[in-house]
């Protein structure tokens, strides 16, 4: 039997998943255990094998069972994986669930483990890719805000992804009515998942000495600048987010990717806590009313901000049309509170969308003294 070298980062992927599917069933798999001392990590499986097995094409228990012991000589099953791993160092975020779980991996096996093996993940493109959301839609706003603060409440990283706090977030994300059923694929925000994110964050965090993850998202950058000093804004929205997701309707599948990372940009706070805000506003009764009264006082719905009036731009087919923000306080979403009407203004489409674009948060009169400062009322 031939066996031929791998030439693609997906064979090496494919063999460490049929290492930890095979090696169940095969003694000399087993047995073998303890003779591997470098071992290879792939995060879209969470499992890691070691390189005699993994660098050959197709490779699998009984082709391996066959094989002569010769061919398994690690230097040039090593050479060619170089191409698509890097061993990380004891400093690496990644290192400690790596080690935990390879001797889990040892210990199920045989008895004793050892302690000089070399892990390695892999490399930088790698990892893009496998993050780039191909299996699994990226992170949303608010999975990130939760992600991030369950890690400002953990003092440190856990050594592996089965800490309670960590499988607690997991459950929810899988609840939270962000991303339709349709683009959610197996492992979709699994407990590694949330690790894996959590070692992002490591990355953009000062205090940390070690070399973190460089394959975050841009977003969760942002993510991270919004609320690394402002913890307590970002406890308040979390607490909204895990009480009032279930008044959230999941989107259509239909709402195409870039509709919703549009509606990312508009709202730090994530989508939940725009549709819960966006819902209060709408309220359909309380908007009406809103109008009703000030058409009945001024004659017209002009916006508060820019003094734009759709009936005087469009006539007919202005009649009647202006939008109600509700100024903002992020206590009001909660359940039961309702809103007042003095709470509520009139405001064209476009000055909306700015209130809730600018952060700080404005208030509507701030932008209407914005607007006059920049002399373009
Ligand atoms: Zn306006
Ligand atoms: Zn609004």
């Amino acid at each position: 039997m031939v066996l031929r070298l791998i030439r693609t980062f997906d064979q090496a992927e494919k063999n460490i998943h049929q290492y930890n599917a095979d090696l169940p069933n095969s003694r000399i798999l087993q047995q073998r255990l303890r003779t591997h001392l470098v071992w290879y990590y792939s995060p879209r499986y969470n499992e890691l094998a070691p390189s005699k097995f993994i660098g050959f094409i197709g490779m699998n228990g009984e082709k391996y069972a066959n094989a002569e012991e010769s061919i398994f000589d690690g230097g040039r099953t090593e050479g060619v994986l170089h191409n698509y791993f890097d061993v990380i160092s004891n400093e690496h975020e990644l290192y400690q669930k790596l080690q935990h779980q390879l001797f889990n991996l040892l210990r199920r096996y045989n008895k004793s483990t050892r302690s000089n093996v070399r892990l390695n993940i892999p490399k930088q493109k790698f990892l893009q890719r496998i993050q780039s959301g191909r299996h699994n839609p990226p992170w949303a706003i608010d999975e990130l805000i939760l992600a991030l603060d369950l890690y400002f409440r953990l003092s440190s990283l856990p050594s592996d992804e089965n800490h309670p706090e960590i499988v607690s977030l997991s459950k929810l994300l899988n609840r939270l009515p962000i991303h339709p059923q349709s683009s959610r694929q197996e492992k979709f925000r699994n407990p590694n998942g949330v690790y894996m994110k959590l070692c992002n964050f490591l990355r953009l965090d000062p205090s940390y000495r070690g070399r973190g993850l460089d394959a975050g998202s841009k977003l969760d950058e942002v993510v991270w600048k919004q609320y690394v000093n402002n913890r307590e804004e970002l406890s308040a929205i979390v607490e909204i987010i895990r009480n009032e997701y279930r008044k959230v309707t999941r989107p259509r599948p239909q709402t195409s990717d870039a509709i919703r990372i549009d509606e990312d940009e508009e709202f730090p706070e994530g989508r939940i806590i725009e549709r819960l805000h966006r819902a209060k506003e709408r309220s359909a009764r309380a908007a009406r009313v809103k109008k009703q009264q000030v058409l009945a006082k001024t004659g017209a719905l002009k916006c508060e901000a820019c003094t734009f009036d759709f009936q005087k731009f469009y006539g007919d087919y202005g009649v009647g049309f202006a939008e109600c923000h509700h100024i903002r306080h992020l206590q009001e979403l909660r359940r039961k509170s309702t809103i007042k009407l003095e709470d509520l203004s009139i405001v064209c489409a476009n000055c909306h969308r700015m209130l809730h674009r600018i952060r700080p948060w404005i208030t509507v009169q701030q932008l209407h003294t914005l607007l006059k400062s920049r002399k373009v009322l």
